[in-house]
């Protein structure tokens, strides 16, 4: 009986929404003279104060108070404590009054209250009277289960003296609770040592309470031997081992010992528990590649109750480890199901959005969380700023900005970055001067919004100031992204030299994206010698990147040296490098519609081909010239120019002048950076047919308005 009575409490902490009933049930219990140990009480307590507190209300009559209390000062304390909680003081004051070691337990409240204020003089202060008083081993329970802080050494120490000094130390329950209170402190060693020292009889609490105690402060490794030991020793497994020894897995990438543990709980019948299932799933999701991101969703599948926790953390695991599409498709399943989101899935799904640039997507989750009635969080407005900002509609995210009451400086750095890329550099140093005037310090990412928003106006001087501030004024050590777009700017205004010194000068090692720009520097000015010096650092670094060999062979081709040319082109085709191939995507309905260069595969072709031609001629009438340096080579005028007709950007534009109403503007984007022919092109259609077409590219935004482009064809 008494072993029934624990699992079903033990059960109960898992869904807090049925506390209350399972409180009556255990009160219901309790009246009946059956025992309950006390440690159950507390953990069950402890839960039901939790953060998912439920609200109760058990009015007087539904159980005895005194029956419960008058045989245990510690069911009697957690009582006292859980009624405070609840703010039913009147029935906390009523618990006190039947209590015959009254003095002890008034004592134990006010050290509490002491412990939990952090104030540790007057809690030591009152810890002391303690001494004089004669306490139960569960008393101490309760005090050691309040230390999950650092905060307060001298008195854990002293209540740890108190239990030795009292031969409480052989007491496994109080055992117990000193191992998870040097846990939570993360005091592991001590912990460990008690754990070890522990005379016999550790039950599955105390071998959960060390797995748990590892996990939670990163010995994985330990976390993993401690769980097999407890195996070996036959002791068997609850809802709380499993999660902790599935933690410790991913957090060291024990894959197959992870798959170990699942057949474990499969085996012990824990396969069906909400607590457990979704710790599995974030195992796999943690250890993500392909064939475990299978396991973790065949785990889900199978999950019977399946709630929002776990579907929160399927979405949020799948946007974590870039699986982006999946984490659309799970949310619009989690819409399906009924379930309503929360705050942390909206802001990882928003972040999804923002890395797929699927704006409509977005906008759709925007309206859904409003509907919902939700109060928002700084972390989901965050997430709107960087989405809209990155999907290149830069008012929406500033409305969202405007809309803030409290702003950080990840909301800042979003607009930074936001209107940097968005062509609008100058908007980009007001906000940062604002930010400053607000109080708020900006972070290494914030600079890289600066500086790019200086090397895409060409203001060098500014970019200097920003990027010695840096380190000057914030103590921020520019890292390599910084010095990129440094070199960048400063190649892009003429000033190679100074790019090769600032290059000379890095003290972190120069990676690929330093490279890159340095490499685009060389090129601009013709510099073979430079430019050989950095792609060649670049074959080392991205072997399987084509960049540098057609930057390089285009060098040599533009500096008539022909034969080393098509060496460079022959190396790249020994070394099975190939190009990139460029595509072009537009979002529509929802839908993203993607196009290849000369595409002949979306089911509206023939309509796309034929707008092409109408377009190519209303364009040539208004001055448009096609540019057959970014032809192939291998062809006859006719066919360059056709060639040049159907890069994929140009396929999707026409595409979007048959879909997307006029006056909504068009959204393109494109995988690598746009060519210099469908540059102009764009520029004279947007002109032509009066749309305003958004193009981002590998780098940034274009905004074409009236025959001209938000980049002044810089870029
Ligand atoms: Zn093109
Ligand atoms: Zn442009």
């Amino acid at each position: 009986m008494r072993f029934l009575t624990n699992s079903k409490l033990e059960f109960c902490h898992s869904s807090s929404g049925r506390v209350k009933k399972k409180l009556c049930i255990y009160l219901g219990v309790k009246s009946l003279y059956l025992f309950v140990s006390c440690f159950y009480l507390s953990f069950f307590l402890t839960r039901a104060n939790g953060p998912s507190r439920p609200s109760l209300n058990v009015g007087e009559s539904s159980f005895d108070i005194k029956k419960i209390s008058e045989d245990n000062s510690f069911n009697h304390y957690v009582l006292v404590e859980f009624f405070s909680s609840q703010g039913n003081v009147e029935l906390a004051k009523r618990t006190v009054q039947f209590h015959h070691h009254r003095q002890t337990c008034s004592m134990v409240i006010t050290i509490l209250k002491w412990v939990k204020s952090g104030d540790a003089s007057t809690a030591s202060g009152e810890s002391n009277k303690i001494e004089r008083v004669k306490l139960k081993s569960c008393t101490f329970m309760s005090v050691l289960l309040q230390f999950d802080s650092n905060r307060l050494k001298h008195l854990r120490e002293q209540i740890h003296g108190y239990t030795v000094k009292t031969s409480f130390d052989s007491n496994v329950y109080v055992v117990t609770g000193l191992v998870d209170m040097y846990a939570k402190c993360k005091c592991v060693l001590e912990a460990e040592y008690l754990f070890k020292m522990m005379p016999e009889g550790k039950n599955h609490v105390t071998w959960t309470t060390m797995v748990t105690g590892y996990s939670q402060n990163g010995y994985g490794f330990k976390a993993i031997r401690c769980f097999g030991d407890m195996r070996v020793e036959g002791v068997e497994s609850n809802q709380y081992t499993f999660p902790s020894v599935l933690t410790a897995c991913a957090s060291v990438s024990a894959l197959v010992f992870g798959a170990q543990v699942h057949g474990c709980i499969i085996r012990s019948g824990f396969g069906a528990n909400a607590y457990v299932r979704s710790a599995l799933v974030d195992m796999y999701l943690e250890l993500y590649d392909s064939w475990v991101l299978g396991c973790a969703f065949t785990v889900f599948n199978h999950m019977q109750d399946k709630d929002v926790i776990s579907w929160t953390s399927l979405v949020t695991g799948c946007a974590h480890n870039g699986s982006f599409e999946e984490a659309l498709k799970y949310f619009c399943d989690m819409r399906i199901a009924g379930i309503c989101p929360d705050q942390i899935v909206v802001a990882s799904i928003l972040s999804a959005c923002a890395e797929m640039t699927v704006l409509e997507f977005g906008r759709q989750v925007h309206a859904t969380f409003l509907k919902s009635g939700l109060e928002s969080s700084l972390s989901v407005d965050n997430s709107l700023v960087m989405m809209y900002a990155k999907c290149g509609s830069i008012e929406d995210a500033n409305r969202v900005f405007d809309s803030m009451q409290v702003r950080d400086v990840i909301t800042w750095t979003a607009l930074i970055v936001g209107y940097a890329k968005n062509g609008r550099g100058k908007d980009s140093l007001q906000f940062y001067d604002q930010m400053l005037a607000s109080g708020t310090k900006p972070d290494a990412i914030t600079f890289i919004g600066l500086l790019f928003a200086c090397s895409h106006a060409g203001l060098v001087e500014n970019a200097r100031h920003y990027f010695q501030s840096m380190n000057k004024v914030y103590g921020i050590k520019p890292g390599p992204e910084h010095y990129a777009c440094m070199i960048d700017l400063l190649g892009r205004s003429g000033k190679l030299v100074e790019a090769k010194e600032l290059l000379d000068e890095m003290v972190v090692e120069p990676d690929a994206t330093v490279w890159k720009a340095f490499l685009a520097a060389c090129r601009v000015h013709g510099n073979l010698e430079l430019g050989e010096r950095a792609a060649k650092n670049l074959f080392e670094l991205e072997p399987k990147n084509a960049m540098p060999y057609v930057l390089l062979s285009n060098m040599y081709s533009a500096a008539g040296k022909w034969d080393a040319a098509a060496r460079i082109r022959k190396l790249m085709k020994s070394r099975r490098i190939s190009k990139e191939p460029g595509c072009s995507w537009i979002e529509l309905n929802s839908q993203v519609h993607t196009f290849m260069s000369e595409d002949r595969g979306h089911p509206r072709t023939a309509d796309i081909y034929s707008k092409i031609d109408e377009i190519m001629l209303l364009i040539k009438e208004a001055g448009y010239v096609p540019d057959m340096s970014f032809a192939l080579h291998d062809m006859d005028v006719e066919g360059k120019e056709l060639g040049l007709a159907y890069h994929s950007e140009k396929l999707a534009v026409a595409f979007a002048l048959l879909t997307v109403p006029s006056g909504a503007p068009i959204r393109i984007f494109k995988n690598l950076r746009v060519c210099g022919d469908c540059h102009t092109a764009m520029k004279y259609i947007s002109g032509v047919y009066g749309r305003h077409i958004i193009l981002r590219d590998s780098n940034r935004f274009h905004h074409f308005r009236e025959g001209k482009c938000s980049c002044g064809d810089y870029w």
